[in-house]
């Protein structure tokens, strides 16, 4: 039903973000075991996880009831809409990759693009562990924990970092690569492997440019019109996504509260800093000189994106609304985005470099080692493999932090002391990584002459067929 008064989708969105941040905290400060007993529940976490036994040991009043009803139900809408999420990324990523190369008709054109989406890609990730350990060479974050405090995370989260300790294998090059080509493609769907299955519909497309032309059309038209079709889903997913991002974010500030930030402010402001620099310094390099894109045009376009990145932490999960978001609203032709985005989300991670980068020089800080510049080469060079192969979903970069600590020697239970703050740390190095994403797919556009101006997308905007998906054409709002 269509009101006089609508909020852009990404306001919304960011109320809902605001929102789930100011319950979070008043949870987690005010909520607490007794709380509950005044409920009549005497143990909290069995009732919670429904394996205390009712009228024998728990007498939950009518407020209990109704309080962990409105547990499930906001760990319910967050779920559905990360499910929705991951339900989209993959078909998205066959269809436009498939309509996109072969669109392209020529293989020149193909390596063309290719070679410049990969060279950028390696040298915004090289940039951002270099901002990352420029700053924590100057601030030296690991002089603000005493050795108590650190011990103290050791003893208490050592267990858990051993098991992400477990979890790391250091990636074989020739392996990586030969990954990438799936043995049995439909496995590599059901799997969900996006590089195999960006390799797979990348040759499906560049076959169809070499087969009879009437042919392929039947095909080419199939795949762009079930392109729409899953475009509509994610406008259909994206309704929720205000309220789901409020209860993504209740979730997890309600758990972590800020405490735990405070004992290790100054790293994660060091992390959060480097972060914030390549999004507003560094990358306007690229949108803005080489795009010649506005700072509010890209912002303004690909906020959905980034707050998204923030409140779900995976990149996999974001890309059909990254996709989204630069092909309707900062118009970049299919034939690059649906090239360089599925691909970025898989291996352009420059904020997890980054905070892998500054995450090493922390811990080695923290056990009094000094890292010389051959050190510190070495970890821009493991960081920038290891961001390579971090997959984008939640917490994977401190997995593979383990690789770059081993590269130079650090001790590997320094990561009990930054687990406590992963969390949030990974959404704000997610919001990085997409936003260099869309960066490098407006370079690349550019450079292909491929995006439209201002004028030609609000024109397009305003066609009522082919309105915005992402919030109605409402772009100046
Ligand atoms: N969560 C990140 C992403 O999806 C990866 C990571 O740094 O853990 O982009």
């Amino acid at each position: 039903m269509a009101s006089n008064f609508k909020l852009a989708l990404h306001w919304k969105i960011l109320i809902g973000l605001v929102l789930g941040i100011v319950v979070g905290l008043a949870i987690n400060t005010m909520w607490d075991t007794n709380t509950w007993n005044s409920m009549g529940v005497d143990n909290p976490s069995a009732w919670v996880e429904g394996t205390a036994i009712e009228g024998v040991n728990e007498h939950p009043s009518f407020i209990a009831h109704a309080t962990l009803f409105i547990r499930h139900l906001n760990s319910f809408i967050g779920d559905l809409f990360m499910r929705g999420l991951r339900f989209i990324a993959v078909p998205i990523v066959i269809f436009s990759l498939i309509v996109g190369a072969s669109s392209l008709n020529d293989l020149s054109k193909l390596s063309r693009i290719g070679g410049k989406t990969i060279g950028i890609y390696l040298v915004t990730t090289a940039v951002a562990i270099s901002v990352g350990l420029l700053f924590a060479n100057i601030v030296k974050p690991g002089n603000f924990v005493s050795e108590e405090t650190r011990d103290g995370f050791v003893a208490q989260f050592g267990d858990q970092a051993s098991a992400k300790i477990a979890k790391a294998t250091a990636p074989d090059v020739w392996d990586t690569v030969l990954n990438i080509i799936p043995k049995n493609p439909f496995n590599a769907i059901a799997q969900g492997n996006m590089l195999q299955v960006v390799f797979a519909s990348l040759l499906v497309g560049i076959a169809l440019t070499l087969i009879k032309r009437e042919k392929a059309k039947v095909v080419i038209e199939f795949f762009d019109a079930m392109t729409d079709v899953i475009i509509k889903v994610v406008e259909i997913v994206l309704m929720i996504a205000p309220y789901a991002v409020f209860a993504l974010i209740v979730d997890q500030i309600a758990e972590l509260g800020l405490d735990i930030l405070a004992s290790l402010a100054v790293y994660c402001m060091v992390v959060v800093g480097g972060l914030l620099t390549m999004m507003f310094v560094v990358y306007p390099i690229g949108f803005k000189l080489l795009a010649g894109l506005s700072y509010s045009r890209f912002f303004k376009a690909i906020s959905p994106a980034q707050l998204l990145a923030f409140s779900s932490a995976s990149s996999s999960a974001t890309l059909p609304v990254t996709m989204e978001c630069c092909e309707q609203r900062l118009g970049i032709k299919e034939e690059v985005s649906a090239f360089v985005l599925p691909i970025g989300a898989t291996i352009n991670m420059d904020g997890t470099a980054l905070y892998q980068g500054v995450a090493a020089v922390f811990i080695a800080q923290l056990y009094g080692i000094d890292l010389s510049v051959m050190d510190q080469l070495t970890i821009v060079l493991t960081a920038t493999l290891a961001s390579i192969g971090t997959a984008g979903v939640p917490g994977v970069g401190m997995i593979m932090l383990v690789i770059v600590l081993e590269s130079v020697g650090i001790p590997l239970e320094g990561i009990a002391v930054i687990l406590g703050v992963d969390r949030i740390l990974d959404m704000c190095r997610t919001s990085c990584n997409v936003t260099g994403d869309a960066m490098v797919c407006a370079v690349v556009a550019a450079s292909e002459g491929a995006i439209e101006t201002p004028e030609q997308v609000a024109t397009r905007l305003s066609r009522p067929m082919d309105e915005d998906p992402v919030d109605q054409g409402r772009l100046d709002e």
